[in-house]
């Protein structure tokens, strides 16, 4: 093994239900606008865009159920997302290969700091600032396909300190899994380790310290997170 000038990074990964192993992550692709009545409430029309993308770090991951509010943002929304873990890439996938490539499914919060990336459209700039942060892409543990299918309808819901504020079924994806997989395998070269995340139903809002999110997706392992103060 190589030596290294520093000490390596650690390699996140996501808990698998019921095992003591872990699935390594290589890359987290982001799915923008892709249930038609979020399209709407972010001021958008859903039926004219093609699916579009951003990518979040993978160290943006967080499996403690803790998030502490991130500094330069007034304003921090959840969005509840179904996520997939792949066990396989390649370049342009065919449609009827796509899931098989799925390994799992978990429940992801793409957590957005909605202020700077509303600061960031009207200015035509990047969105990482408001995408990217530091526990911005908490996470349930991974439930393997083999247990759960590939689940194309099903409730998608999120509570804060118990009150529904997302709530929405799979099936109202525009850009269902297999078709985003294929758009995504035309721009990059999908491997083993990368999740997606596939976008939120209509419902997402702010959140404050002390609050208590709770969400899930019928048949996938909950999550839940608590709003804390700033490290
Ligand atoms: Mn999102």
């Amino acid at each position: 093994m190589t030596e290294t000038v520093i000490p390596p990074p650690a390699r996140p990964a996501l808990p698998v239900a019921g095992s003591e192993a872990v699935f390594p992550v290589r890359r987290v692709y982001c799915v923008g606008r892709n249930y038609a009545e979020h399209a709407r409430e972010m001021g958008h029309d859903p039926d004219r865009e093609p699916p579009f993308f951003f990518q979040k770090n993978p160290d943006d991951i967080v499996t403690d159920g803790r998030f502490p509010y991130p500094p330069g943002t007034g304003e921090v929304h959840f969005e509840i997302e179904l996520v997939a873990a792949l066990a396989a890439g390649g370049r342009d996938i065919a449609e009827a290969d796509a899931l098989a490539s799925v390994w799992g499914y978990g429940v992801g919060l793409d957590m957005t700091r909605r202020d700077l990336q509303g600061a960031a459209k009207k200015a035509g700039r990047p969105w990482e600032i408001g995408k990217a942060f530091d526990a911005s892409a908490p996470m349930s543990a991974l439930v393997p396909a083999s247990v759960v299918g590939h689940p194309a309808e099903g409730r998608i819901w999120l509570s804060v300190d118990g009150v529904t504020r997302q709530e929405g079924d799979l099936s109202q994806m525009i850009w269902p899994l297999r078709e985003i997989i294929v758009h995504l395998s035309h721009l990059f070269t999908l491997a083993p380790g990368d999740l997606i995340m596939t976008g939120t139903p209509a419902g997402v809002g702010p959140v404050s310290v002390g609050d208590t999110l709770t969400g899930g997706i019928d048949g996938l392992a909950p999550i839940s997170l608590h709003i804390g103060p700033a490290d």
